[in-house]
């Protein structure tokens, strides 16, 4: 381990020495340096909607933080940067696990013809839902709310697919529009998951399955839906993700058809569809995780894990050159823990007052350059805004610690 930390420290450092404290100078620029001023330089904006919202939800914090959550109108949210850094964060860990599974990412259209539409029967069906347009040759088109039609026609064109090429997974990540009653189309749908997007859901303790409590709601007494038992447990959940099995009613009607191996007969493909909801996890999870009106994230999508603070314009910290020796310190962090840093660059306002809007973001660990970086042995303040200890540490030992926590 002492071994693979100074190679670490060497690469980081170009070789210097940084044990004992000397200035770090990198002369490669990093590119994961993130500064509060250009990442959240929307944040003096006056509308929020935090106060529109009736609910106890802890995750309303995070639409209370303007740094994270905006509105244009009632209903209309819009994702601040930190948020879709998270997001981004997240939709990773998707795209590694559906590639660990062999499946294929495609991108399908948000515009889809009625053509399809009418070949399901669905274009009929959904009345309300879909939004509906035409465009200029007059044809009629919607904005897609589910991509069924559009994979099964795919999936139909693909003549030359075979019974060794099954199974064949195929996913998107895209937003969905639904003309629904109450607004709360677009990517987050954030009213919905704040005000309602709850489920109740009873656990048995006898067969260890789950149900929704509305499958039981008009049963005067509440039993397990699998076997009679009374033993339950109440619970709130939040549906997340959802699964159908979709068996052959598109692939027939598109005529999606695979060659079996041996009969070399055409056969009807059997077919199912998953759906997760990437922003409600991230909403979920946050509920789950914050206090009060205290964010905390799932650790792998925090959008930050650092932020480092620099010092005031003019004080004695930035004029003895504390700012770029924390600056660099940034770069330092960002290639040894091969971490995205954010950078608190607001040098006009002090530390303190800084700090105090710092917190309401759920980065799990804050580092200032303060009065101690002009010692002999500059030290920084590393704050664990979790346990909110702090601590005064040496580069090295801050890089220690924060690869022992990271
Ligand atoms: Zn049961």
């Amino acid at each position: 381990m002492a071994h693979h930390m100074k190679t670490l420290l060497k690469s980081a450092t170009n070789g210097r020495d940084v044990r004992f404290g000397r200035w770090i100078h990198s002369t490669t620029t990093s590119h994961r340096i993130f500064s509060w001023n250009q990442m959240l330089v929307m944040t003096n904006i006056n509308e929020t909607i935090g106060s529109q919202l009736e609910t106890t939800h802890k995750s309303q914090s995070l639409f209370n933080n303007k740094n994270l959550i905006s509105m244009t109108e009632k209903g209309l949210y819009i994702l601040m940067p930190l948020v879709v850094k998270a997001m981004d964060k997240l939709v990773d860990i998707i795209n590694d696990e559906m590639l660990a599974i062999k499946a294929q990412k495609i991108s399908m259209p948000s515009l889809v013809s009625k053509r399809l539409w009418d070949k399901s029967g669905r274009w009929s069906e959904s009345r309300e839902e879909l939004f509906r347009l035409k465009d200029r040759q007059n044809t009629d088109l919607c904005l897609a709310p589910t991509h069924e039609e559009v994979v099964t026609h795919l999936i139909s064109a693909a003549k030359h697919l075979t019974e060794n090429h099954l199974p064949i997974y195929l996913y998107q990540i895209s937003s969905k529009f639904r003309d629904e009653l109450k607004a709360k189309h677009g990517l987050l749908r954030g009213r919905e998951f704040v005000m309602k997007g709850e489920d109740e859901v009873f656990k048995c303790n006898s067969c260890d399955k789950a149900f929704n409590a509305e499958l039981i709601a008009t049963r005067q007494e509440v039993e397990c839906m699998f076997c009679s038992s009374h033993d339950l447990t109440k619970f709130n959940a939040i549906e997340v993700g959802h699964t159908f099995l979709l068996g052959n009613r598109y692939s027939e009607k598109f005529d999606a058809k695979y060659t079996a191996n041996e009969t070399k007969a055409k056969n009807i493909y059997s077919m199912g569809c998953y759906g997760l909801g990437v922003s409600r996890i991230l909403a979920a999870s946050v509920e789950v995780l914050s206090e009060n009106h205290s964010i905390r994230w799932p650790y792998a999508l925090a959008p930050f894990k650092v932020c480092l603070v620099l010092p005031k314009k003019g004080s004695k910290e930035d004029v003895s050159n504390g700012t770029a020796f924390t600056q660099d310190f940034a770069n330092c962090l960002s290639n040894v823990l091969n971490e995205d840093i954010l950078v608190d660059d607001r040098i006009n306002q002090t530390i303190g007052r800084r700090l105090a809007g710092l917190e309401t973001l759920g980065i799990p660990y804050t580092i200032i350059g303060g009065k101690r970086i002009t010692d002999e042995m500059p030290k920084f303040e590393v704050i664990d805004n979790q346990t909110k200890n702090n601590y005064l540490m040496t580069q090295l030992e801050c890089i220690q610690f924060l690869e022992s926590v990271l």
